[in-house]
């Protein structure tokens, strides 16, 4: 398979066969993710793709039961090449359950209800969206480019096409000034948003970044080990979505959780709490990844 640059998938997307049908990320403006800022967005040629998946199903075939579409926010693709995309993978992969991608709330708006109800039915069937926070004030300060309302309107259109979502939030997004706001204002996107799968990532200043920057100029604080964990405790005691898997498995975090929301609350509640008061041990850092 061909990839250019480092290539980024969820956690979940550990199994699947990653297709890279975009280069980088169509906004690349978020102040703390340095991911895609050596590449220059760009859609790779159609048929380039379709070669990739075609030479993956000879290689592949039956055993790939996953497809996530990389780079960015390759919801950002249009029809024409997601129609393609999609029926090349349903030829190549005849055991496919599931396809997803990243995509920005901005990707999903841009998209009429047709367009997202066809996608759905091609099987392209779960969004990757990561507000990262629900407070505004916050989402403008790190440069999100959507709203926590166009992050509703965004969830809700998904929705209505019959989409599953896997919902992203950044504990420490808000800096040490917008800790307890950022908390509980991305619990309550996470309600209105009622993901299927709901994750926590940990911010980490990576150097080169605008945040990297602000930090420098005293601009942005990152909160302390504690009051990330009060974060987390505030976000779970808060987030009421219908029934979601809840995950901090990723490589960012210092507490791993799992478990359900609303029904786990107590458990996950008490796990944080041992983290709080030094029972529960914490991922040495030494382990933490971004
Ligand atoms: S939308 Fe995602 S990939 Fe693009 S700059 Fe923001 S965090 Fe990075």
């Amino acid at each position: 398979m061909r990839y250019q640059g480092r290539i980024y998938r969820p956690p979940s997307e550990a199994d699947a066969y990653i297709l890279q049908a975009t280069i980088g990320c169509s906004w690349n403006k978020c102040t703390y993710c340095d991911m895609y800022r050596d590449k220059q967005f760009a859609v790779r040629p159609l048929a380039d793709t379709l070669a990739d998946v075609a030479a993956a199903g000879v290689e592949y075939g039956a055993s790939v039961h996953k497809v996530f579409v990389a780079d960015g926010d390759a919801l950002v693709l249009d029809l024409a090449h997601w129609r393609a995309i999609l029926a090349a993978c349903r030829t190549a992969f005849p055991s496919l359950r599931r396809v997803s991608c990243y995509a920005m709330a901005s990707n999903v708006l841009a998209k009429s209800a047709d367009e997202l109800r066809e996608l759905r039915q091609l099987g392209l069937d779960l969004l990757y969206i990561g507000p990262e926070s629900g407070d505004d004030v916050t989402l403008k300060k790190i440069a999100k480019g959507s709203t926590a309302a166009d992050h509703v309107a965004a969830a809700q259109a998904a929705h209505t096409a019959g989409m599953k979502l896997s919902v992203i939030f950044l504990l420490g997004a808000g800096g040490i000034e917008r800790s307890e706001a950022h908390a509980r204002a991305s619990a309550e996107l996470a309600t209105a948003m009622d993901p299927r799968f709901l994750s926590a990532l940990t911010l980490t200043v990576v150097p080169g970044t605008p945040i990297a920057r602000a930090e420098a100029k005293g601009l942005f604080t990152l909160p302390d080990i504690p009051t990330t964990l009060r974060e987390l405790r505030t976000f779970v005691a808060h987030a009421a979505p219908t029934d979601a898997i809840f995950r901090t498995n990723h490589a960012s975090n210092r507490l791993v959780l799992g478990g359900r929301l609303p029904r786990d609350r107590a458990t996950i509640l008490q796990a944080i709490d041992g983290a709080l008061d030094g029972s529960v041990p914490l991922r040495p850092e030494w382990q933490r990844g971004l």
